[in-house]
């Protein structure tokens, strides 16, 4: 059986992309031996499985959509009843990875949505990024390398 048809859409390419690269962060950030994850919003502890891989950047934003700096675990309340409870997901953020990078984030995304002002803030790098569409076989690539990686976390780590 072909895992990815011909045919594939981009909608359905860079949705698979996202919830594979959600899940590898989870298992990413997820304790060894016991897999617990502590949401980036409130802090609650829970099984990695049982968490969502929550947004900084909301996912619809295309330049950080992938990123890890922009998706650590996040526990249902948070990332559903309190959609994304952001102010504390960036408190939290900035504690955890710096004011530097949660900046270039939020840099990325007003770039991207066409703010000069924060165009100038990035580096010669992120101004390539901000061009470079993702293509079908992009996200499909993403998603199969996500897969394997995350298969492996889980065995390497013992938290199946
Ligand atoms: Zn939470």
């Amino acid at each position: 059986m072909r895992k990815y048809p011909k045919k594939i859409t981009f909608a359905k390419a860079r949705k698979d992309a996202l919830t594979a690269k959600q899940k590898l962060r989870k298992v990413e950030e997820a304790l060894l031996g016991s897999g617990i994850c502590y949401c980036i919003s409130c802090g609650k502890p829970n099984h990695w499985s049982a968490m969502d891989g929550g947004h900084f950047i909301p996912s619809t934003i295309r330049i950080t959509e992938l990123m890890d700096d922009d998706i650590y675990p996040q526990c249902k309340h948070c990332n559903g009843f309190l959609e994304g409870n952001s102010i504390a997901y960036e408190f939290n953020l900035r504690k955890k990875i710096g004011n530097d990078r949660v900046d270039r984030l939020i840099a990325l995304r007003m770039a991207s949505g066409g703010s000069d002002k924060h165009y100038a803030l990035l580096s010669d790098e992120d101004k390539r990024l901000l061009v470079q569409k993702k293509t079908i076989p992009d996200y499909v690539q993403i998603t199969k390398y996500c897969k394997a990686r995350t298969k492996a976390l889980i065995r390497e780590k013992g938290i199946a």
